[in-house]
């Protein structure tokens, strides 16, 4: 049992309840997750530098590199820290100096590798095509054949600020016909969308643990063609901490991590790559969808409207455009007492709002979700317009 005074410490004062509330997460990641992962907390504590924890990093290893679609000439790179961290290590590792990269933006997270190429102090182009805007193959094709100084290509494949579905294997099959190198963020894809490492020509591809690979949060990844990653030796690292080089070469020959791991975030991890091999990727792209579905078919015939064309959408996000009397914030704030934890929008989307149907949800929780919903909307027209709700 734990102690009154000790819970009380280390519980936040509004999870403070007996039972503690259990929050539906709606948000894309981190997720609910399923209790053959939480249960892994329970494993005993390890010393990073004993054989048990090379096993468990090479197993994980091993094994998102198998969920990315890599096989033998692949492999993979784990790393502490949220996507972020592993995309970072990709993007200031693998860029030389006398090479560029180009970004194919259209949201918020190509927006995030723009700023981490400009932190860094690479040379960089960004091809805007606007937010909600599927990329256009022919500007791409057109800006590669007239500046061959652009080594690497950057894309995100499931633009989470939007829920966009970004075209890896086209975008795949146009940079290799180019002779360069493309540099997938699928953070929010791996685990649920169609990805292939092999057959989408993707050089580098970043992933991590707590979105559609229901794990938890703490930990990151990168999948890539050994042979490239043998070539980071040849780059001067731009970062210590970050080296995707150096963390390569510990976890590969050294049979060692070069820092001190996450490793209850690496058998979370573990545990849940098992249940996604064994679900598969398609079944879970299916399940997510399945959920998703059934949010947008109940939310439009309320007359709310998805911000994208399904044709676009990836299948475990949507953003939903609020009519005037329905503010973000209340919205937010009625289903959260409700139990139920939905997600806004970065600028310039502000005021939308976000579903996403990632991790172990049930259909009764969705349909549990849309009545709270339901209730929710009910209540703030009944209130009527309050000071400052009204649409500006
Ligand atoms: C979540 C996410 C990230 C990384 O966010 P972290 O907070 O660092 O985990 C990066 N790219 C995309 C597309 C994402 O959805």
């Amino acid at each position: 049992m734990i102690g009154r005074t000790s819970e009380a410490g280390v519980v936040p004062a509004a999870l403070r309840t007996s039972p503690p509330p259990r929050q539906v997460l709606l948000n894309p990641g981190p997720v609910n997750v399923d209790e053959r992962v939480r249960a892994v907390l329970r494993y005993p504590d390890v010393c990073h530098r004993e054989p048990e924890a090379a096993e468990l990093i090479r197993n994980v290893r091993r094994k998102v590199t198998a969920v990315c679609g890599g096989g033998a000439d692949h492999a993979g790179v784990v790393l502490a820290g949220s996507g972020t961290a592993a995309l970072e290590a990709v993007v200031s590792s693998v860029v030389p100096a006398d090479g560029a990269l180009l970004v194919l933006h259209n949201g918020h997270y190509a927006e995030r590798v723009a700023r981490i190429v400009e932190v860094h102090g690479i040379a960089r182009r960004r091809l805007e095509f606007g937010w909600t805007r599927p990329f256009d193959l022919d500007r791409v094709d057109a800006v590669l054949a007239a500046d061959p100084g652009l080594t690497h290509v950057a894309m995100v494949q499931h633009e989470t600020s939007t829920g966009m579905l970004n075209p890896v294997a086209a975008v795949g099959e146009l940079v290799a016909r180019h002779g360069r190198s493309l540099l997938v963020d699928a953070i929010s894809a791996v685990g649920a969308e169609d990805l292939d490492v092999v057959a989408d020509h993707v050089d580098w591809c970043v992933g991590t643990a707590n979105k559609c690979l229901e794990g938890l949060p703490g930990t990151s990844f990168v999948c890539a063609p050994r042979h490239r990653l043998d070539q980071l030796a040849t780059v001067p690292p731009r970062t210590c901490y970050l080296d995707l080089g150096g963390h390569y070469r510990s976890q590969e020959h050294a049979d060692a991590p070069l820092f001190t791991p996450a490793v209850q975030a690496l058998y979370a991890l573990d545990r849940a790559l098992d249940l996604t091999l064994a679900e598969t990727v398609p079944a879970r792209s299916r399940r997510y969808a399945g959920r998703a579905g059934r949010v947008r078919r109940h939310l439009v015939r309320h007359g709310l409207q998805p911000l994208l064309a399904a044709e676009h959408r990836a299948s475990s996000v949507t953003v939903f455009r609020l009519p005037a009397d329905l503010g973000y914030a209340e919205l937010h704030d009625r289903l959260k007492a409700a139990g139920f934890v939905v997600y806004g929008c970065p600028p310039p989307l502000d005021g939308l709002c976000r579903i996403a149907t990632m991790g172990r949800l049930s259909v009764a929780q969705i349909d549990a979700f849309l009545a709270a919903f339901d209730a929710a909307v009910a209540a703030m027209r009944a209130a009527g317009p309050a000071p400052g709700r009204s649409a500006g």
